[in-house]
């Protein structure tokens, strides 16, 4: 199957060529429907920070009962995330499941944060964003999803998000193909797409568009592009006719 795991859906051929411009117009209409989505849902960085490790395979509603029990316990800072013992942080992150992988993982988060950076994020985010990434990506637990998101929402680099999400709307707008002998879209071909979209876009804009473009497309994967799509009255179904 060329387009990702997901049904294709006939798409019309008066399309624009340009997938990255059909994208952008994707944005607008997305905008146009729902608003500003005024994300990341946390108070703080840090708060950010650890979403972007306790969502991983997890609904956030369960999230947030995880955050609840953190602030409860005064460690949703670094300074109480240092303190706290690792067999009590797995009890309190259990609602967010794989807690014998997250709790270390958020632990070795901070031990690099002491150990490299003085226990700062703002000395954190100085960083050169290439280098902030990799260093992100060598931590274990932290994908490419988790790394960009914390890179984007808690650190305020422009790197744009992908996620399951945008990876369904791709396929079924047959915006990219997956690789040759892959079944899915790659994270890189998705995220390549999006700087692609709003490359014509001032610099300076680059990281509240990235912001605000991943949140609506989490906003119409939940209101219509779940596991069966329901086009109807989607902000998108226009692009499947050829009009974007
Ligand atoms: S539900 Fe919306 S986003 Fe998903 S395929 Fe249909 S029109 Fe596109």
């Amino acid at each position: 199957m060329p387009f990702a795991t997901y049904p294709r859906i006939a798409v019309n051929s008066r399309h624009h060529p340009d997938p990255a411009r059909r994208l952008r117009r994707m944005h607008d209409a997305l905008l146009d429907a729902y608003g500003p989505q005024h994300w990341w849902p946390a108070k703080t960085p840090f708060e950010v920070i650890l979403g972007a490790y306790l969502t991983q395979n997890t609904a956030w509603k369960a999230v947030e009962r995880t955050l609840a029990n953190l602030r409860a316990a005064g460690a949703l800072t670094v300074d109480g995330l240092r303190r706290i013992p690792l067999a009590r942080l797995r009890r309190l992150i259990q609602p967010s499941g794989f807690y014998t992988r997250k709790a270390p993982a958020l632990k070795a988060f901070v031990a690099m944060l002491d150990n490299e950076f003085d226990g700062s994020l703002d000395k954190l985010a100085a960083q050169p964003t290439a280098a902030l990434r990799q260093r992100l990506l060598d931590l274990p637990g932290v994908g490419p999803e988790t790394a960009d998101a914390i890179l984007l929402y808690a650190l305020s680099h422009a790197v744009p998000v992908a996620d399951e999400y945008l990876r369904r709307v791709a396929a079924r707008h047959q915006l990219i193909e997956s690789a040759p002998g892959r079944a899915r879209i790659s994270y890189g071909h998705l995220t390549d797409l999006t700087r692609r979209a709003f490359a014509a876009d001032p610099k300076e804009n680059h990281a509240q568009l990235y912001n605000e473009f991943h949140a609506l497309t989490v906003a119409v994967g939940k209101a219509h592009c779940g596991r069966t799509p329901h086009c109807e009255n989607c902000p998108l179904a226009d692009d499947l006719k050829g009009s974007f």
